[in-house]
């Protein structure tokens, strides 16, 4: 149990990655709080509902996971949101929404749990980015440069508070069978499992991620085996590139 007596706080804990991430973890010996708007149902050791645009929420998540579980070693900043179109085509709610849950949540998380991790010694944060944020994909701007934001957040945070014991990563997958993906699929009108199998054939690994696929790497960020990891954006893509 490589996780065992750890705690951990996991955010987006109610979408596809989120739940694979806390199954995965619970399994691996670790106590996890999760945050969702919605956590009813999720077996874990504590639930933390609410709004993450509400920033007193956001504040205050980690203080309130660290009570709930006797500590807090590990953060998983994992939910997001994504918002489709140029630059012309987003409104001030889609830029307000994107900026409040990709960026600033995290921000309000990490800036909070910090402190209660250096305290204990050290921990580990890993944030989901995207590749995306690596290199822009087209008609996703805001999208994309939240994605870029908290990747620059990352290696940013991972060389301040490497000191601290405490090692900051993120996750940059490629596409993913989320529901992120598939509701994105069924507002243009497709079917969703006959564009993530067509979409399959563009990889080179011949199908798209499965959220176990980014569980795994998160939870190896989180470990132990990534002891000597700081400020590291991995790449999570079966071989595509962004270009
Ligand atoms: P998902 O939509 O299945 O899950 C996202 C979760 O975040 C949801 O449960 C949602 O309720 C939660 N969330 C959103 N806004 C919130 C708010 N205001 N307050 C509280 N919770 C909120 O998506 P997913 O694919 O599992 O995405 C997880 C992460 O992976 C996201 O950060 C996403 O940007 C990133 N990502 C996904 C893909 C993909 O193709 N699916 C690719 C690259 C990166």
């Amino acid at each position: 149990m490589r996780f065992s007596g750890q705690k951990a706080l996991v955010t987006g804990a109610a979408g596809g990655i989120g739940a694979s991430i806390v199954t995965r973890l619970r399994a691996a010996g670790a106590r996890v709080a999760v945050a969702d708007r919605d956590v009813t149902g999720i077996e874990a050791d504590a639930h933390l509902p609410g709004d993450l645009l509400d920033a007193r929420y956001a504040d205050a998540l980690p203080l309130a996971a660290a009570g709930a579980l006797g500590g807090l070693d590990i953060v998983v900043n994992n939910a997001g949101v994504i918002t489709r179109g140029q630059v012309t085509d987003t409104s001030d709610a889609d830029w307000s929404l994107s900026v409040g849950v990709n960026v600033e949540a995290p921000f309000r998380i990490c800036r909070a749990a910090i402190p209660i991790m250096a305290e204990a010694g050290g921990g580990a944060i890993v944030n989901i980015a995207s590749c995306w944020g690596l290199r822009p994909g087209p008609n996703h701007a805001v999208y994309c440069m939240t994605k870029a934001a908290i990747a620059s957040l990352t290696q940013c945070m991972g060389r301040d508070h490497a000191h601290q014991g405490i090692r900051i990563n993120a996750v940059c997958p490629n596409e993913v069978n989320t529901p992120m993906l598939r509701s994105g699929f069924a507002r243009r009108g497709f079917d969703p499992d006959s564009a993530v199998a067509e979409l399959g054939k563009t990889v080179p690994l011949g199908r798209i991620a499965e959220p176990e696929d980014i569980a795994d790497v998160i939870l190896f960020l989180a470990s132990d085996a990534a002891r000597y990891i700081c400020g590291a954006l991995i790449e999570v893509n079966g071989g595509k590139a962004v270009s």
